[in-house]
């Protein structure tokens, strides 16, 4: 059976000899005569992956000594209110909303703090990044928060804003491991791992050591960080499989991609290609403004609602799946995840060519 190009916003691609690596390895997972899935999260082997797992992706992104790696469950959503449970102390923070899930974050943050919105690109759909003004920020405030890659929409940030002492908090769900990061210019930083890690079913936060610790009484055992940071991950059972999954993608990224350096070279000509189609195409145009544009998630519409849906049904026909755009935006999205091969962009701006050519 052939395998589809999948350009699902998540959970979504993952890469082939990844799969392929946890096929061979299901059954008897190197020796131990069982699959990963089956062995106790306190098993001397199992405690070789997670601690594998946490070491690749310090290597990776260059987190700094004092950051603490946390594998958690309970999606990025869940990260909406442990935030607030863990950072509140003046019990106000500030917040960029740039789509749902940053309005989510600020939702959530309100039932623990007072939220403020420092700004929002509502006004045109959220298909660009507002342009910030530090003296609109509250220098007394818990964390700032931003989603620093609008799945939904396509955009991203192209330049952090300085919050000073003010800890910036990031969602990062669908661009970690995209391209080299700062970790140093964070408080924290979140992900949900199934856009660009693993599967579904776990969730990574990045923390600086100076945020752990300062949960109040009534946060629950398991929304405090430092729970999971004292016992790392394993104070309950952790998502086992899905951390191997992870150490796998990251042993990929190394190996045979060569780092976050490189992976950034092939993202940007991969999302080049689209771009530069959508650009001179006269059938089909991208939604974002071009300076906040998103390596992994690309929105594009014909502008015609019953021509998108042709163009959907006849690309999934051809084998490019999942290219509907989210409901509140319409038209199409590709997410072009690190996972997405090269020949999987080359391919559908072929297949987009000669959609225009037969219905321009
Ligand atoms: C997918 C996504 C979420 C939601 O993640 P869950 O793990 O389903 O809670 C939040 N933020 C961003 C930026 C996302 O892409």
């Amino acid at each position: 059976m052939a395998r589809v190009y999948n350009f699902s916003a998540g959970p979504s691609v993952l890469p082939e000899p990844v799969l392929k690596k946890a096929a061979a390895e299901m059954l008897d997972y190197k020796g131990s005569g069982q699959s990963v899935m089956e062995m106790s999260h306190r098993s001397k082997v199992y405690d070789g992956i997670i601690k594998e797992c946490e070491a690749l992706l310090r290597e990776t992104l260059a987190i700094p000594e004092n950051y603490r790696v946390l594998f958690l469950q309970g999606g990025a959503s869940t990260q909406f209110a442990m935030v607030p449970m863990n950072l509140r102390k003046n019990g106000k923070a500030d917040f960029v909303v740039t789509g749902q899930w940053a309005k989510k974050a600020c939702g959530e943050a309100k039932k623990f703090l007072s939220a403020h919105v420092v700004a929002d690109s509502s006004d045109k759909t959220f298909t660009y990044i507002p342009k910030l003004d530090p003296a609109s920020f509250d220098p007394e405030a818990d964390y700032f928060h931003i989603c620093l890659n609008n799945t939904i929409y396509g955009t991203h940030y192209t330049t952090l804003p300085e919050t000073g002492n003010v800890p910036l908090v990031a969602d990062v769900s669908s661009c970690i491991l995209s391209e080299p990061m700062d970790i140093s210019k964070f408080g924290l930083l979140y992900a949900g791992a199934q856009k660009n890690m693993a599967p579904a079913g776990l969730t990574v936060v990045i923390v600086r050591d100076d945020l752990v610790g300062n949960a109040g009484e009534d946060v629950p055992t398991m929304m405090n960080y430092k729970i999971h940071a004292d016992n790392g991950s394993m104070y309950n059972t952790p998502p086992c499989y899905t951390i191997y999954i992870c150490k796998l993608v990251l042993e990929w990224i190394r190996d045979e991609i060569g780092g976050l350096e490189a992976m950034k070279v092939r993202n940007e000509k991969k999302a080049g290609m689209l771009y530069d189609f959508l650009d001179q195409s006269k059938l089909f145009r991208g939604t974002v403004v071009p300076e906040d544009r998103s390596l992994m998630n690309i929105p594009f519409v014909t502008g015609n609602d019953s021509l998108d849906k042709k163009f959907v049904a006849e690309a999934e026909a051809a084998g490019f799946v999942n290219l509907k755009g989210h409901r509140s935006v319409g038209g199409m999205r590709a997410s072009i995840y690190n996972a997405m091969p090269v020949e999987g962009v080359e391919k559908l701006v072929a297949f987009m060519q000669a959609f225009e050519k037969n219905n321009g």
